[in-house]
């Protein structure tokens, strides 16, 4: 079930890349490092999250951050990034696999996805991750 599940979703995935991506197109594939998992940063409205007592007040009002626990912090990155706590997520297994699959959440299943945040990020993924993001070819240059 799960085989055909992810089947589909990997067509959706593709479409949705090919259809809404006109700058950059997301390529590779994922190698199941599980870091995507545990270096996961979350905004508010005041920008990424970098304080402990912030994500327990997060907690305390929506039960979903329950589900993550801190795992760092980002050093050298660049200034709106820098200071910004880093969340783990309390399925993933030692053995990089999530415990929850069939029922992750949507955030889950986009990833990797097209976002400001990437962008501003230089589109960068995390270091070691089999996706990357290439520049797509206009149509007009086919033309040429
Ligand atoms: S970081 Fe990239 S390669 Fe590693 S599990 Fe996440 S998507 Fe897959
Ligand atoms: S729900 Fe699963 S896929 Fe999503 S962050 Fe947690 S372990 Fe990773």
């Amino acid at each position: 079930m799960n085989r055909v599940r992810t089947f589909f979703e990997d067509i959706c995935f593709n479409i949705k890349n090919k259809l809404f991506s006109s700058k950059y197109v997301i390529k590779g594939k994922c190698k199941k490092c599980g870091k995507c998992c545990r270096n996961i940063l979350f905004s508010t409205k005041d920008g990424y999250v970098k304080s402990e007592e912030t994500f327990k007040n997060m907690q305390k009002k929506y039960r979903y951050y329950r589900n993550f626990r801190i795992s760092g912090k980002v050093k050298d990155k660049m200034e709106f990034q820098n200071g910004a706590l880093t969340f783990e997520c309390k399925f993933i297994s030692k053995k990089n696999k999530c415990l929850i699959y069939p029922f992750r959440p949507i955030f889950c299943r986009d990833y990797p996805n097209i976002n400001p945040d990437l962008i501003y990020n230089g589109v960068e993924m995390l270091d070691g991750c089999g996706f990357y993001f290439d520049v797509n070819k206009k149509f007009s240059s086919y033309l040429k």
